[in-house]
Parts: structure tokens; C-alpha cells; sequence
């Protein structure tokens, strides 16, 4: 029997999770407070914010809102995440990626506090990630650990494959799962554009974790039988709907579920975690900031 990982449900227990810590906070004068900012009029970017800004309401995060016209001058943007980084009410700061091809985004991250940083891409997060001693783990893979500990899946000593090496999901994951840390200690091979066989890599691997950004890149016949298969992938596709286009992850989930014994679904799967874990990110730079320990889920 595969099992259907639902990250709606993981996601939904991260929330409750989060939310009597949020008030604890609260009452000491620390409500957390997440901050974004776009500088975009992509309509997904648009999309991606205000359900981050929804997802923070549920919960009782104080959430606040930036938008800049995309051609703004960048000194605007900086000038932005300045602001943000001295106001005391601001825990969490999130710059809406892409930013225009006029801004250096390198500098965005640099910009950003890191101890608001909580997407986990400033320099300093990702060395002290990297050093083993994370502040904040990037939303997308941390939101991955979690799924693979909802489903009791073994990492330690486990062959895992991850296909694709973006600063955002493919090297921090590769990085989490190679830790001598729970929810680590897997045997990691990392996988992209160039690698020469992939399908003889992934037929290795006990865990496979897509994130390539293209569609139905994993088939079932590149996977070992009972294999954990983790979808980031989140990608438009022609089709005869309503919208005109359907979302397909980076595996072909039909054929992938017939092998696998665990599986995420796109979409349902990786989407609803990455947004949790940026919820908790925020709650976790508040307590730091404010002092007040918390327990998180
Ligand atoms: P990216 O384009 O920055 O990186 C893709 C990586 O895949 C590259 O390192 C590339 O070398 C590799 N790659 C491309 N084609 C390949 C191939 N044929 N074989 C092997 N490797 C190949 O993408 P990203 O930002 O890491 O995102 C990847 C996918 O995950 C996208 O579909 C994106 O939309 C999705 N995503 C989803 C979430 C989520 O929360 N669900 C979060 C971030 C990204």
C-alpha cells in the first residue's frame, strides 16, 4: 500500500501548533509580526503573498504588508527593508522573490537582519545551516523534514537523491539530510542539468526528493520499489480547464505511486508546508527576539 502524504494535514498540525505559543508571546508583549514585501506585479508572486499574509492572520501573527512599484528604484527597496529591520513589531521579514532584474538580489538578502531572516537565505543563516547550528531553516526543506517525520520515514543511513541544486530547495534539503542531526545522517546524492543518468541514481535511492522544476520529470520506472518520493516541483501545464492549465509536480504521480510507498501529491503535498514553516520561522525569531521560550512543533 503507498501511502498519500497529505501536507494539507501535516501543515494544519504545524499551525495548531504554533498557535498557543503565538499567544504566550502575546501576553509577554511579543505578538509575532511578519513583514512582506513585493515588488512585483506578477500575478503568482501576488498570489504566493497574500496567502501568506492569510496564513498569518489564521494564526494570530501580526501581518504587515510593503508593495513597490517593480520599476521603483532598488535604493526604495532597501530603503524598505531598512525600516522594517528597526521596527520593533517586525520579527520576520520576507522579500517576495523574483525582485526585478534592476535590483542585485544577492544584496536583498544581505540586506535583510538575520534574525528577521526568516526564509533562512541571508549569508549568515545559510553558513550557520551549512555549520550545523541552524537559526532558521529554509521554509521549503525544513516543511520537508517535517513530512518525511509525519510519515515515520527513516533517514538515517538511507540512500537519498535530490534532484536539483537551487540555492532554495536543492542544496539546503541536500545540506539537512547530510547533517549528523534527527531527520539527517542520509547517505545524499545531488542530482541537475547535468548529471549523466538520472534515472540510474534515482533507481538508488530510498528517498527521492524532486525539485527540478520540470514537469513529470520522475517517472515510476527511475524509483525503487517502496520508495519515499517527495514532489516540490510545482509546475503549469496546458490544459483544458477552466484557468487553461493545471498544476503537475516534477513527478509523473501516476506511475510514481504504483512503486513508491510513500509519496506527496501536488498540489497538497510540499506547497502547504513551506508556508507553515514560514509561520513557524516567525514565531521562532519573535521568542528569540523577545526572550520568551516557547515550545515549537
Ligand atoms: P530552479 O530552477 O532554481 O532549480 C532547478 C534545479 O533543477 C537546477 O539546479 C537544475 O540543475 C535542476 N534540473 C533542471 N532540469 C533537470 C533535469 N532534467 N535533470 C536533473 N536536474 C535538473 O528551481 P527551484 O527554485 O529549486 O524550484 C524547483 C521546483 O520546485 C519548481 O517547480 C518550483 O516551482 C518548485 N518549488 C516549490 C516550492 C513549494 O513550496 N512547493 C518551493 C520552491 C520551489
Amino acid at each position: 500500500m503507498t501511502t498519500v502524504l497529505d501536507g494539507n494535514a501535516v501543515a494544519a498540525d504545524v499551525r495548531d501548533g504554533l498557535r498557543e505559543s503565538i499567544e504566550t508571546l502575546a501576553d509577554a508583549g511579543a505578538r509575532p509580526g511578519l513583514a512582506t514585501v513585493l515588488m512585483s506585479d506578477d500575478p503568482a508572486s501576488e498570489t504566493y503573498v497574500s496567502m501568506k499574509q492569510r496564513d498569518c492572520e489564521e494564526v494570530g501573527i501580526d501581518g504587515s504588508h510593503v508593495e513597490l512599484a517593480p520599476d521603483a528604484p532598488a535604493e526604495d527597496l532597501f530603503d524598505t527593508v531598512a525600516d522594517l529591520n528597526a521596527d520593533p513589531a517586525v520579527h520576520g521579514i520576507l522579500v517576495q522573490m523574483p525582485v526585478p532584474d534592476h535590483v542585485d538580489k544577492r544584496r536583498v538578502l544581505r540586506a535583510i537582519d538575520p534574525a528577521k531572516d526568516v526564509d533562512g537565505f541571508h549569508p549568515e543563516n545559510v553558513g550557520r545551516m551549512v555549520a550545523g547550528d541552524p537559526r532558521f531553516k529554509p521554509c521549503t526543506p525544513h516543511g520537508i523534514q517535517k513530512l518525511l517525520a509525519a510519515a515515520d520515514v527513516e533517514t538515517e543511513g538511507a540512500d537519498a537523491v535530490v534532484v536539483g541544486r537551487s540555492d532554495i530547495v536543492g542544496k539546503p534539503i541536500t545540506n539537512l539530510l547530510i547533517q549528523k542531526a534527527p531527520l539527517g545522517n542520509a547517505t545524499t546524492t545531488v542530482c541537475h542539468s547535468r548529471t549523466r543518468d538520472l534515472a540510474a541514481k534515482t533507481r538508488e535511492a530510498d528517498i527521492v526528493v524532486a525539485a527540478a522544476g520540470v514537469p513529470e520529470l520522475v517517472t515510476g520506472d527511475m524509483l525503487k520499489e517502496g520508495a519515499t518520493v517527495i514532489d516540490v516541483g510545482v509546475n503549469r501545464v496546458e490544459a483544458d480547464t477552466e484557468k487553461g492549465y493545471e498544476l503537475v509536480g516534477d513527478v509523473e504521480f501516476e506511475s510514481a505511486k504504483e512503486r513508491a510507498g510513500v509519496i506527496t501529491p501536488v498540489p497538497g503535498g510540499v506547497g502547504p508546508m513551506t508556508r507553515a514553516m514560514l509561520l513557524y520561522n516567525t514565531v521562532k525569531a519573535a521568542s528569540e527576539r523577545a526572550d520568551v521560550p516557547i515550545d515549537l512543533p
